[in-house]
């Protein structure tokens, strides 16, 4: 099977109401291949009132899918499940070709995103209200769990499958429809997930999917309808703030899934070989192209010297390259706006005195290349440690104490990962208390996976992704209240 008989041409167009269908205005826009910058292919281009029928489908199998038994939402979302690992190689190769990232990578991906189906077809079964002895005795307090109702999804290029996986898991559990806009740049996962889902039996009209050139118009159309009760957005702060501007009028819940500024501790008392393997993961996952991306490499002074020459030599050995071909470790950034701003970022720390132990200059020839990057000497006024990079470059700055490092963490309008080495017990129980990050890996450069409560604070957004916290963003909850018997 080849990658592109996962989305075949009359699946590289819009789902409403279970069936596949042309844009309304017969439009089409083209999907990109980062490695050499040539059209891959080309999916429907979604109107407005493609988006209001898509609305109109979710709406009407609202109501059916709300009653359907728990086991069997739970039993649909498990048949995806293993759906997606028989064809975890197809997805691989779809995934690295329409995103860039290597097929290994790419496969990581596809077991992450695919764990999300089977841990919500899980909890799907376990939504449960309460039955309470008031504290005065003489009433009864009984609460009834309900889904939210049609939602709307809108999810980034970065990780095309887990993006959505992580929305449309605990919405199928809890029992809403839904209206799932992916990135333009990288529609075929989602299309290819929308099929296979069929193929699992959800039901017609419960997942709807919009592809679209005009994101904005989308979002504004469907917000301004009051029988959307909810949008999930994963992408940048700025349009998060958009997005949540717009709910204000129907008062729509909203979970938001943004930007990072992830700091990476390296006290002088780690394990500095370990510090360098964590560092690597939480870097260079995603080509750094991952909101959990460690952005801010903050070490103590003391051993600032020796870390910076390990990972600037384990960062040189990094092979750079297509992501489909043999022994590439590095793919190709999204686009030609990518490659600029990171070389933007690093240019303005060399010229602020910072110094490159590896990489720093863009990698000349087709395709969005950047090469691994390591920069030392870094003044924590630099564009660099105060933007969120998106790029395989790590900026190294130093501290001398406890205090100053955590100071120096939070200085930051986001929060949402932040990474820490050390090996003092009492120091990590300091860290956890202090450091003000949705997400904390100790001793650990990975801190996504299914079973936790994924998500930020402060500009990073609001709300919880995975974990028990996941299906709750999908709930309402009735309160009755009853007299004593
Ligand atoms: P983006 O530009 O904000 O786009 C995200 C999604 O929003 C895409 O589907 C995009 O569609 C759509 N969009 C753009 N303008 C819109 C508008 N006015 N109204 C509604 N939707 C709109 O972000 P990105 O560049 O794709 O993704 C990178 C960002 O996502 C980074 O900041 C990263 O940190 C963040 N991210 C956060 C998490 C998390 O869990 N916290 C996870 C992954 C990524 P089009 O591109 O097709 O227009």
């Amino acid at each position: 099977m080849s990658e592109f008989d996962l989305v075949s041409a009359d699946r590289r167009r819009l789902l409403v109401g279970g069936t596949w269908r042309e844009a309304s205005g017969g439009g089409r826009f083209d999907v990109i291949d980062p490695a050499d910058g040539s059209v891959l292919t080309d999916v429907a281009d979604g109107t407005l009132d493609d988006a209001r029928s898509a609305l109109d489908a979710a709406v009407a199998a609202q109501a059916d899918w709300a009653a359907t038994a728990p086991r069997e939402r739970g039993e649909i979302l498990r048949r995806a499940f293993d759906l997606i690992t028989e064809r975890s190689d197809d997805f691989a190769r779809l995934m690295s070709l329409e995103m860039g990232k290597p097929v290994a990578e790419a496969a990581g991906e596809v077991t992450y995103g695919s764990e999300f189906f089977r841990w919500f077809a899980e909890e799907a079964v376990r939504i449960h209200g309460r039955w309470m002895n008031a504290p005065a005795g003489n009433s009864r307090l009984l609460t009834v769990r309900k889904p939210v109702g049609p939602c709307l999804f809108i999810t980034p290029w970065n990780f095309p499958l887990a993006m959505g996986t992580r929305k449309i898991g605990p919405a199928i559990a809890a029992g809403c429809t839904m209206v799932v806009k992916p990135a333009g740049q990288t529609p075929l996962t989602m299309l290819a997930l929308a099929d296979l889902l069929g193929e699992a039996g959800l039901p017609d009209g419960v997942l709807n999917v919009v592809t679209t050139s005009d994101s904005g118009g989308m979002s504004e159309t469907l917000q301004a309808d009051p029988r959307l009760r909810k949008v999930s957005f994963t992408g940048s702060t700025g349009i998060g703030r958009v997005i949540v501007r717009q709910s204000a009028d129907q008062l729509q819940r909203v979970s938001m899934e943004l930007g990072g500024n992830a700091p990476f501790l390296v006290f002088a008392d780690a394990d500095l070989d370990a510090a360098v393997d964590g560092a690597m993961i939480a870097k260079m996952r995603n080509m750094g192209e991952a909101c959990t991306s460690a952005n801010r490499f903050l070490v103590e002074a003391s051993v600032a010297e020796e870390f910076g020459a390990k990972l600037a030599e384990r960062m040189a050995a990094l092979t750079v390259g297509r992501g489909q071909d043999e022994g590439v470790d590095v793919g190709p950034l999204i686009d030609e706006k990518a490659v600029t701003s990171v070389t933007e970022l690093v240019d303005d720390a060399l010229q602020r005195g910072a110094r490159a132990l590896t990489g720093a200059s863009a990698i000349e020839g087709e395709g969005f290349y950047y090469p691994p990057t390591v920069l030392v000497d870094v003044p924590a006024d630099a564009e660099v440690v105060r933007n969120e990079i998106f790029g395989p470059v790590a900026p190294i700055t130093t501290f001398e104490t406890e205090e100053e490092a955590i100071a120096a963490a939070n200085d930051t309008e986001y929060g949402l990962a932040s990474y820490a080495y050390t090996r003092d017990l009492a120091r990590t129980i300091r860290l956890a208390e202090r450091l003000e990050f949705g997400m904390l890996g100790l001793n650990s450069g990975l801190v996504s996976n299914p079973a936790a409560p994924f998500g930020g604070m402060k500009a990073s957004g609001f709300g919880r992704e995975g974990g028990f916290e996941g299906i709750e963003e999908y709930l309402e909850t009735t309160y009755v209240a009853l007299p004593a018997g």
